[in-house]
């Protein structure tokens, strides 16, 4: 139906296996992967900015030819596909061995955003990236689910600051040629369209996969040429701010994702809302079945026990609601196809304390039996956000468990780390068995100084690729020099270096560091004891706030004052992550309280040594255990909460942090500081991985969810053997 067969062309026989690997992106967490690649081209790697397909295709024939000679290149690609293939067998996994009965049932994970790798810019920011990871532990863990998305062609912002500290935004197209995605194809090698039904003029949908390990991943594309303009750029871009344009987003991810699925020929018993933007695929589904001669209340039911919802935000702003005169525009002529009527359909979207419009996250809620937030604080947020909905409950009845999130370890640890030290002390199986809480313990068998030097090599690695961009940037005609300075030249490897790095929205408080920028000034210019601040991260396109906030740690970082020791780096991306998760001494994280639902970045660099200084909000309360970092409480609400919160960090730099870090034994090694890093990275690896929130999803939902499908289809099968025979009467 679809596949890699017409890819690369010139490919020569003997290596045809690089094809199924180029478009599997199991190559981005599996480093034997990569190392093929760079074997084969290094240069080309790098070129292609680590996408080997786009490597692959600028390569020519005789290049191709000579490594497909080579023996030593041969006897890699062997030992790799073989690898490749062992771990692509379906009937391996942890599911797999515990769940062999269920092992046809499928899970339908929808999510309106992917992170997976800096070769597939679709994503914004953290829920991207836990949706990214939930998919590649689906696949190490084996568990049969797949995925559905958006294709945002336009998606993607690159960030360039303009002289006065304003964020340029140019939206790059995705060269989709040049990407491991695949064009879904019919038998006669046609481009496969799929109708959305209630929209008028229809929208015609196409459809890309992304091989990621065993997961299965559909994007949904509306650029098609069969569309009205209007439509086909229904999926130009993330999270747009036209209320209208997001509805038929929702409509297309939603009831859309339903349809390529069922056009697919794709069997599912569960859905898994990632978020309220595809929550319209539960009224898909249940249309589907009303179709097929249920009742809506059958339907509902039915579809409602089998329906799983992830909440992700305590910002009011972040569910969105739909005026129901855009709901009757759009589903007017839908709801009589579903058996339901328009006052029905509301109430289920209702949210009783802002009654007018249809809030995608209580219609979720009430549409799901199992539902969600993404930490424990979070779940006590949500329960009291959402108790309106379940008047008649406690709060601490609210039907709204937590699973908190966790981070893709294979991803996200440094390779050295993970391959040349914990192989040595915690042995050869660690990733393999990195949810074991016991192999963690062995992480105070590394000598003091072995981590510290390996983490100062990472620190001078982040530092040097900031200095590559900042030299980029330099020889980019009309780069303005000031611009360039404060874009990390200056940095200092012996410094100590704290990272603030993250999407910019005014929650998350970008500019508190920079509260009291006398004291700020003092911590940071200390001759002596150095420390540096490393910025990055891009706001909404549409974010006027958040660029004024991101204007002014630019106006800090130029600030002359500061001597180059506040950086702001261009153009956060997923590599970009990488080098700071790994390379900065102290990951800050300081949002308003209690607005980070659970934040994940804090847990990539905690698991690489990486110790956090941060709020207690989100996943920190739960991972701060005094040894693994720092806290602050967060102050009460009051006109000066920016200010007592930023006092307190600066009180934890002065008094603990900075003297902490430089004081250094006659071996050059603070063992103090040591320790800490070696608390962090237990702590992360035990309770933060996505294999121990993989696990708990299925354990605690999709189990349940699958089994009581299943019992309903044997008592639909009953009924209806009973209906046959009385029918025979
Ligand atoms: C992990 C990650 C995030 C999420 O960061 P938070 O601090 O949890 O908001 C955002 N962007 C990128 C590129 C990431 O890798």
């Amino acid at each position: 139906m679809q596949g890699t067969k017409d890819k690369f062309p010139h490919l020569p026989e003997r290596i045809s296996g690089l094809r199924e690997l180029a478009y599997n992106l199991w190559w981005s967490w599996h480093p034997e992967g990569r190392a093929l690649f760079k074997l084969l081209n290094r240069r080309g790697w790098y070129l292609s900015n680590h996408n080997p397909v786009k490597m692959i295709n600028r390569m020519d024939g005789p290049a191709l030819e000579a490594a497909a000679s080579d023996p030593h290149f041969l006897r890699h690609y062997e030992a790799v596909m073989t690898r490749f293939n062992g771990y692509m067998d379906p009937s391996t996994g942890w599911f797999c061995s515990r769940f062999d009965q269920l092992d046809k049932c499928r899970i339908a994970y929808f999510s309106a955003e992917y992170g997976l790798h800096h070769a597939l810019p679709f994503y914004a920011g953290g829920l991207g990236f836990l949706a990214g990871d939930f998919l590649k532990e689906c696949s190490d863990l084996g568990l049969p689910l797949v995925a559905v998305g958006f294709m945002y062609p336009q998606g993607y912002l690159r960030q360039m600051i303009s002289p006065d500290g304003w964020q340029m935004g140019a939206c790059e197209m995705m060269d989709r040629e040049n990407a491991p995605i695949m064009k879904m194809e019919d038998g006669s090698g046609e481009p496969i369209t799929v109708k959305v039904p209630i929209m008028d003029p229809p929208i015609y949908l196409e459809v890309w996969k992304v091989q990621v390990g065993k997961t299965s991943l559909y994007l949904i594309d509306t650029s098609s040429e069969a569309n009205d303009p209007w439509n086909r750029v229904i999926s130009d871009r993330l999270y747009t701010g036209d209320l209208e344009q997001r509805l038929r987003q929702e409509i297309v991810l939603g009831i859309g994702g339903v349809r390529v699925l069922r056009h697919l020929g794709v069997d599912y018993s569960v859905l898994h809302c990632n978020e309220g933007h595809p929550a319209f695929a539960i009224l898909e589904r249940i249309r589907e079945m009303v179709d097929e001669g249920a009742s809506y209340r059958d339907a509902f039911e039915r579809v409602r026990s089998s329906t799983v919802f992830t909440t992700h935000t305590p910002v009011p702003a972040g569910h969105d609601v739909f005026s129901y005169k855009l709901m009757d525009k759009y589903f007017g002529s839908y709801l009589p196809t579903l058996d339901l009527s328009r006052d029905e359909l509301f109430r289920l979207g209702m949210n009783p304390s802002n009654p007018d419009g249809f809030n995608m996250t209580a219609f979720a809620l009430r549409s799901s039996a199992y539902r969600n937030a993404v930490s424990r604080k979070h779940g006590e947020v949500s329960r009291n956000m959402w108790q309106q909905l379940w008047p008649e409950l406690d709060v601490d009845r609210v039907p709204i468990d937590y699973i908190t999130n966790g981070v893709h370890v294979p991803s996200w640890i440094d390779r050295r780390l993970g391959d040349e030290i914990f192989n040595q002390y915690m042995g050869r199986t660690w990733l393999d068995e990195h949810d074991q809480p016991a192999i963690w313990q062995l992480v105070d068998e590394i000598p003091d100084r072995v981590i510290w030097e390996h983490h100062r090599f990472m620190k001078e690695m982040a530092i040097a690729k900031i200095r590559e961009r900042a030299r980029n940037k330099w020889r980019k005609s009309g780069s303005d020099l000031n611009n360039v300075m404060a874009s990390g030249v200056l940095l200092d490897p012996s410094a100590l270096t704290l990272g603030f790095a993250r999407r910019f929205a005014s929650y998350k408080r970008p500019t508190l560091l920079l509260q009291d920028m006398g004291r700020l000034a003092r911590i940071v210019g200390d001759p002596s004891r150095p420390v540096q601040i490393i910025f990055a991260g891009k706001a909404h396109q549409d974010d006027q706030q958040s660029k004024q906030l991101l204007q002014m740690v630019f106006k800090a970082a130029k600030d002359q004052s500061f001597g180059g020791r506040i950086a702001f780096v261009e153009d956060y991306d997923e590599l970009l992550a990488q080098y700071l998760v790994h390379g900065v001494d102290v990951w800050v994280n300081n949002p308003q309280p209690p607005m980070e639902a659970s934040g994940t970045s804090g847990m990539k660099a905690t698991l690489n040594g990486v110790p956090q200084l941060s709020i207690l909000d989100g996943w920190w309360i739960e991972g701060y255990n005094g040894k693994n970092g720092w806290a602050v409480e967060g102050a009460s609400e009051g006109p000066d909460r920016d200010a007592r919160d930023a006092s307190a960090i600066y009180d934890l730099l002065e008094k603990d942090i900075v003297p902490l870090f430089y004081d250094v034994d006659e071996d050059g090694v603070s063992h103090g500081w040591t320790a800490i890093m070696k608390e962090a990275i237990k702590v992360a690896g035990q309770g933060f991985s996505a294999r121990r929130m993989a696990k708990e999803y299925t354990d605690r939902f999709y189990k349940k969810a699958l089994e009581s499908t299943m019992k309903m289809e044997r008592e639909g099968m009953r009924e209806k053997a009973k209906g046959d025979i009385f029918g025979g009467i």
